[in-house]
């Protein structure tokens, strides 16, 4: 696997190109974000490891681009960890933050775990259902949202999938019932309106795209975003 390492203290750097060489992955150095951005487009590699404090562009700016142009993984390794940088650098985009100082071994782990996820999101034979930043698995029993793995219950994953096979099409509570509990389900739609309600909140909570409308009177639809 090729690694892009974006780092502009030299020694750490070499550190960390040693380190993950050793590990078994090739390595290529960029110590400004402009460079970062020249070589991305140019070689294929597996993941960033991008640092933020860079001396021209913040590594946010060079994850936002990079972004733009693909999907390639993206983990930000910087030295500020608090929770407000976290969340930045994830809603840019980034697949995983690692606060400095790295241990190898650790984000050896991560590089694997990221492509893993990457591989996966886009092997051509896998059945899946995709909506904006939103892809469900149906054999693996996942859901990512941006790449990364989101947990959902097995109640919220059936209406999740259910809305993903009949998107934009307006689902009545009594269709739900049937669809996600079973036919012979003798159940209340109270018990739809809880789980919509759960569904819409893990959607939100992982920044989704997906959102589920209420059709008043009627039931509920999972619309796409526009385009
Ligand atoms: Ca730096």
């Amino acid at each position: 696997m090729r690694v892009l390492i974006v780092e502009d203290e030299a020694r750490l750097a070499r550190l960390l190109a040693l380190e993950l060489e050793h590990a078994g992955f090739d390595t290529v150095t960029a110590t400004t974000g402009r460079e970062a951005l020249d070589r991305s487009t140019q070689g294929d590699f597996d993941c960033m490891l991008l640092d933020v404090m860079l001396p021209d562009l913040s590594g946010f700016e060079v994850c936002r681009r990079t972004r733009q142009m693909g999907d390639m993984p993206i983990i930000i390794v910087s030295a500020r960890g608090q929770v407000p940088d976290k969340v930045a650098g994830l809603e840019l985009g980034a697949d995983d933050y690692v606060v400095k100082p790295v241990n190898s071994e650790e984000l050896a782990a991560r590089i694997r775990a990221v492509a893993r996820r990457r591989d996966l999101v886009n092997q051509p034979d896998l059945r899946r259902y995709r909506i904006g930043n939103v892809v469900l698995l149906p054999e693996q029993h996942q859901v990512l949202v941006d790449g990364q793995v989101v947990p959902f219950t097995p109640l919220e994953f059936r209406m999740l999938e259910h809305f993903l096979r009949e998107i934009n099409r307006v689902q009545s509570r009594n269709a739900l019932l049937d669809a996600v509990w079973g036919v012979d389900f003798a159940g209340d739609t109270n018990l739809v309106e809880v789980t919509v309600g759960r569904l819409r909140r893990r959607l939100a909570d992982a920044h989704s795209d997906a959102t589920i409308e209420t059709v008043r009177g009627v039931g509920y639809v999972l619309r796409s975003p526009p385009q």
